[in-house]
């Protein structure tokens, strides 16, 4: 088996990120329905802090719907989800308090189209974490200078390219100061072009020791920065592995099919 590409062409420095002992998320025998569909099937999962997990597999396999269960913009019906220290039940009264520790980016922006960047930015921390306005948009342009776009802080989202509507809503969530990160297909929708400038945000984020769940078909990404790759099919986990092995000795048919088709 080959080895994917570098996604990016500057070399990648995680040697400072220590991932620790304490535990940021664990899922415990877990199962979904949609209905009679059981999309989710015994799913256990650790993350630590500081871990960088990519998740791959084909299209429909349930990866969306297990990173949305984890900050629960979806349910689980039965087994466990645990999320820096607190369980996802129904009756969770701080919802908000887990949601606002767990940052996500989706493949499609989602910004709000009628309010500034800046104004994206601060929205939730004003309103949720009753944050200062101007301690909020003094967060904002720190972020957003992070991600490489203050100039842009006070145009709309449509004036934006894809590359840096996807930096906003990257910066968007650092300002809810979240203490995990989950990402779905971030560059699913953006050019070629596009893509690296996005990856390059999150590399810069991994360094800064941020623990990350990536759902994305970027197979250099997983390389470069994962350590570990978990391969999802039909509502299961099929199999995990730091990248090197992931990638060298895939054990499972339907892996070594999946990577044949993407790689
Ligand atoms: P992936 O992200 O891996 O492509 P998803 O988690 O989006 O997969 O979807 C897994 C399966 O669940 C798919 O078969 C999809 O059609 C189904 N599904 C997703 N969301 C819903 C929903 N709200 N209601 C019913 N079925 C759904
Ligand atoms: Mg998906």
């Amino acid at each position: 088996n080959i080895l994917p590409e570098a996604a990016v062409d500057r070399p990648v420095d995680l040697s400072r990120v220590k991932i620790s002992n304490e535990v940021a998320i664990q899922i415990t025998g877990m199962n979904k329905w949609y209905g009679t569909f059981h999309v989710l099937r015994d799913i256990n999962m650790t993350v630590h802090r500081g871990e960088r997990i990519v998740i791959c597999g084909p299209s429909g396999s349930g990866k969306s719907t297990l990173i949305r269960c984890i900050n629960r913009l979806e349910e689980h019906q039965s087994g466990q989800i645990i999320v820096d220290g607190t369980e996802l039940t129904s009756d969770l009264k701080n919802i908000d308090k887990v949601r606002s520790e767990v940052g996500m980016v989706f493949q499609h922006f989602n910004l709000f189209p009628h309010l500034t960047i800046l104004e994206n930015c601060t929205l939730a921390p004003i309103w949720v974490r009753k944050v200062p306005r101007r301690e909020a948009e003094e967060t904002a342009m720190h972020f957003l200078e992070k991600v490489k776009i203050p100039e842009q802080a006070h145009k709309y989202p449509g004036q934006l390219s894809g590359g840096q509507q996807q930096r906003v809503a990257i910066a968007r969530s650092l300002c809810m100061k979240p203490r995990i990160m989950l990402f779905d297909e971030p560059t699913s929708a953006l050019d070629p072009e596009m893509i690296k400038e996005v990856l390059d945000t999150m590399i810069q984020l991994a360094e800064e020791g941020m623990t990350m769940i990536c759902v994305t078909h970027e197979m250099g990404f997983a390389r470069q920065v994962a350590n570990r790759v978990i391969f999802m099919d039909q509502g299961q986990i099929v199999e995990q592995n730091e990248p090197e092995e992931f990638f060298r000795n895939p054990r499972s048919d339907r892996t070594k099919l999946f990577l044949s088709q993407i790689l």
